[in-house]
């Protein structure tokens, strides 16, 4: 039985009031779902200040991202293993936006899985294919890939410590919700994939849906037996909607 992980990137976006004012509106919804959980991701700036807030909370911490080493003269990284001083439990690894803007690649990205995985924590691996790739019926093809570089870097074992986001490029940020039917369709095939490999590890992982998840498309989508939470964006910055999102999970 896998549980309902509602997880909030805030990419960057915040300040201390804010942070403050979003964690404190999220602690009772979070507390009051027992059968959900819920995490957020905080810019690294306010992870200290998250830490604090969230101390007497069932509310865990992520980070967006994390470089592959552990110390040493790399000028603006952060380090995993810094991340548990913090609380941090998730760290998000191949997002989109670090894909395309930072020019992370499949091996980049298993290479941060595998860094996030040494200092104890939980990597949340995110996957998708762009529209183009969607409209020439890649998308297989493209999660597979996206798949196959993390687990010949780590094993396929490794993904029992670890959370699947699919995240369909198209659809983040973008208004464009893929439909719960769509989703399914690929959920069901990332796990069928993972199955032919190791099928406890398949039947175990949480796989996300990501992308324009809002309080009104959730429960469609979390009534989807391949569907095992949201990762999400901009509605994760609306207290109300973040909410109702965790709410349509329980
Ligand atoms: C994301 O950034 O992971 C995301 C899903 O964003 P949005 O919900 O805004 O599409």
């Amino acid at each position: 039985m896998r549980q309902t992980l509602v997880m909030g990137n805030w990419k960057l976006n915040g300040s201390k009031t804010m942070v403050a004012e979003l964690i404190n509106a999220l602690k009772a919804p979070a507390a009051e779902t027992t059968n959900v959980a819920v995490a957020v991701c905080p810019p690294v700036l306010f992870l200290g200040q998250a830490q604090a807030l969230l101390t007497d909370s069932v509310i865990a911490l992520g980070a967006q991202d994390a470089d592959i080493h552990t110390q040493g003269a790399f000028t603006g990284e952060n380090s995993p293993a810094m991340y548990p001083e913090f609380g941090v439990h998730y760290v998000l690894v191949g997002h989109s936006e670090r894909r395309t803007l930072h020019g992370e690649s499949d091996a980049m990205v298993a290479a941060k899985f595998s860094a996030v995985q040494q200092a104890g924590l939980v990597p949340v691996l995110c996957i998708g294919e762009t529209l183009e790739q969607f409209e020439k019926g890649e998308t297989q093809t493209v999660v597979e890939r996206q798949l196959h570089e993390v687990i010949a870097h780590s094993g396929i074992e490794a993904l029992a410590n670890a959370v699947i986001a699919y995240e369909p490029v198209w659809a983040i940020g973008t208004g464009k919700t893929a439909t719960p039917e769509i989703a399914q369709g690929v959920h069901a095939a990332i796990r069928g994939f993972l199955a032919e490999q190791n099928a406890n590890v398949a039947a175990g992982i949480q796989i996300l849906y990501g992308g324009s998840v809002k309080g009104a498309s959730a429960a469609g989508l979390f009534a989807m037996e391949d569907i095992d939470g949201a990762l999400v964006g901009g509605a994760a910055l609306q207290a109300d909607e973040f909410a109702a999102i965790i709410r349509a999970g329980a």
